[in-house]
C-alpha cells in the first residue's frame, strides 16, 4: 500500500518544457499530456514487472528551472536513479544538464544509475539536435544510455523507465 517503500526511486530532472511530465504521465497513465504546466511536481508509483521480476517504483516529477532548490535536493538524495531530459528541439536544454549531473554526482557521492533522454522525437521538423548531440554527450559521461523519445507517440518510453530498473538492479548486485 501506500506507506510501503519502493523498491526504486527514480528521478526526472532537466529544464523546463523538454517534456518531464509528460514523459512521466504517459509511462504511468498512458496518456498525452498536451498542456504546459511547468509547476506540476508530483510523486507517481507504479508496479511494474522487467525480466520476469516486479519492482514498485516511485517516479519523482521535478519542476522549476532554478539550479538549486532544497526540494531538488531531498529528491536527488532520495533517488537511485536519475533521468536527465532534454528536448531535441531546444539545443539549449541539452546545456542544463550537465550543472544538474555535477549536482547528483556531488550529492551521492559515488556511482549512480544515469539516463539520458532527448525528447519529442516526432517533432522531425523542429529539431534542433541531431543524434550525434546526445550519443556524445552520453559517451563524455561513461557511456550512459542515451534514448531519443517521444512522450506524444509513447516511443522508448517504457524502455527508458525499464533501463533504469535494470542499472539500479545491476548496481544492487555489484555492491
Ligand atoms: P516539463 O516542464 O519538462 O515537465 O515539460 P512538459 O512535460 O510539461 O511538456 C512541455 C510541453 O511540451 C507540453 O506542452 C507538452 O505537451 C509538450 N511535449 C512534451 N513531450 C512532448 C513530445 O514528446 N512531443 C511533443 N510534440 N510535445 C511534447
Ligand atoms: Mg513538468
Amino acid at each position: 500500500d501506500k506507506d510501503d517503500a519502493a523498491d526504486i526511486k527514480i528521478v526526472m530532472l532537466g529544464g523546463g518544457g523538454v517534456g518531464k511530465s509528460a514523459l512521466t504521465l504517459q509511462f504511468v497513465k498512458g496518456e498525452f499530456l498536451s498542456t504546459y504546466d511547468p509547476t506540476i511536481e508530483e510523486t507517481y508509483r507504479k508496479t511494474m514487472e522487467v525480466d520476469g521480476l516486479k519492482s514498485v517504483i516511485e517516479i519523482m516529477d521535478t519542476a522549476g528551472t532554478e539550479q538549486f532548490t532544497a526540494l531538488k535536493e531531498i529528491y536527488m538524495k532520495a533517488g537511485n536513479a536519475f533521468i536527465l531530459v532534454f528536448s531535441l528541439t531546444h539545443l539549449g536544454s541539452v546545456n542544463e544538464l550537465g550543472e544538474l549531473r555535477e549536482q547528483i554526482l556531488r550529492l551521492k557521492g559515488r556511482k549512480v544509475p544515469l539516463i539520458l533522454v532527448g525528447n519529442k522525437s516526432d517533432l522531425k521538423a523542429d529539431r534542433q539536435c541531431p543524434q550525434e548531440v546526445g550519443a556524445n554527450l552520453s559517451r563524455l559521461w561513461g557511456k550512459i544510455p542515451y534514448y531519443e523519445a517521444s512522450a506524444r507517440k509513447g516511443t522508448n518510453v517504457d524502455e527508458i523507465f525499464e533501463d533504469a530498473v535494470r542499472q539500479c538492479r545491476a548496481m544492487e548486485t555489484s555492491t
